[in-house]
């Protein structure tokens, strides 16, 4: 075990410093801390995966699609219009996200930032599919903190900020034990915080993790004695999980809160203003179901396609 260990930050301890954060919670994606990630298996010359690399990437192609596929088809048959556009424009969509997030895991400067944009203009196909407009009318970026709204036809720009993001962006400015890593951060465009040779610990949990995603903003343990090869993987693996939120949030969560918003006596003003990301909370509440770390979808996936 390395020495890090017996001196872990509770960098996402209980009580914390903004409200906001009460919305996003804890995640409940804990890793332990081997030398591999769970679910690869430790080779000489670093980790792999048992299974075929083919059938790997057309498991993450299949599952982003038919996710993309049955979110279009569902919500626009809901919405009165025909599941069959619906579905196989969503599968389109889906497939760009897994475009995005095959993109991000790779190594090379700049690969967070690029699969990130891929993938939320694949999700946001899936969520145009979902409201019978064409597929790429309407495109919702991550910048930060900030989504910027796109109107293609018109090229007309709108930005709104994500309440959530901002919130542990602002925790983690006022946490000593963490600084935030500009390079690291430009490349994934995503914010990414780091501590100095220690490990993160979370609220009320005692085992300790290496990195953390809440609401597209990455915490990571940056701890040399766990070698570089573990570190890259890390990151890459959190990349992923900044795209799958991304993922969650524009195909679902924004679009249902905006739906809820606009049934409220909430001044439409405000509330045009708000990026509505619940992913975190949704990945929670779905993690309780499946109990096993590595046994949970999305961590596949990330551990996949980090290895
Ligand atoms: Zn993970």
């Amino acid at each position: 075990m390395p020495p890090a260990e017996n001196q872990a930050v509770r960098c996402l301890r209980r009580g914390g410093l903004l409200a906001l954060l009460l919305l996003a919670g804890t995640s409940p994606r804990l890793l332990a801390q081997n030398p591999c990630f769970e679910g690869s298996v430790d080779h000489r010359a670093g980790c792999g995966f048992g299974a075929p690399r083919w059938a790997g990437e057309l498991t993450s192609l299949s599952a982003n699609g038919l996710l993309g596929a049955l979110t279009g088809g569902l919500i626009q048959h809901f919405r009165g219009g025909s599941f069959q556009d619906g579905f196989v424009r969503g599968a389109l969509g889906g497939a760009i996200a897994y475009a995005g997030k095959r993109v991000a895991a790779e190594g090379f400067s700049g690969a967070g930032w690029i699969g990130r944009g891929v993938a939320a203009v694949g999700s946001s196909a899936v969520r145009n599919a979902s409201e019978s407009t064409p597929s790429f009318s309407h495109l919702t970026l991550p910048f930060g903190p900030l989504w910027l709204d796109i109107d293609t036809p018109e090229w007309a720009v709108g930005a709104r900020v994500d309440p959530v993001a901002l919130g542990w962006i602002l925790y983690a400015v006022a946490e000593n034990e963490l600084e935030i890593d500009w390079s690291e951060t430009l490349s994934d465009g995503a914010p990414v915080f780091l501590t100095r040779n220690r490990s993160l610990q979370l609220s009320g949990d005692s085992v300790h993790t290496a990195g953390v995603t809440n609401a597209g903003v990455v915490f990571l343990a940056d701890v040399p004695a766990f070698g570089s090869s573990h570190a890259r993987r890390q990151r890459a693996h959190e990349r992923v999980h900044v795209l799958q939120e991304d993922q969650l949030s524009i195909m679902w969560t924004d679009p249902l809160a905006q739906w809820v918003l606009s049934r409220t006596p909430a001044p439409r003003g405000a509330t045009s203003l708000l990026f509505v990301n619940l992913s975190t909370e949704i990945l929670r509440t779905l993690g309780g179901a499946i109990p096993e770390h590595g046994d949970r979808p999305w961590e596949l996936e990330s551990i996949f396609l980090a290895r």
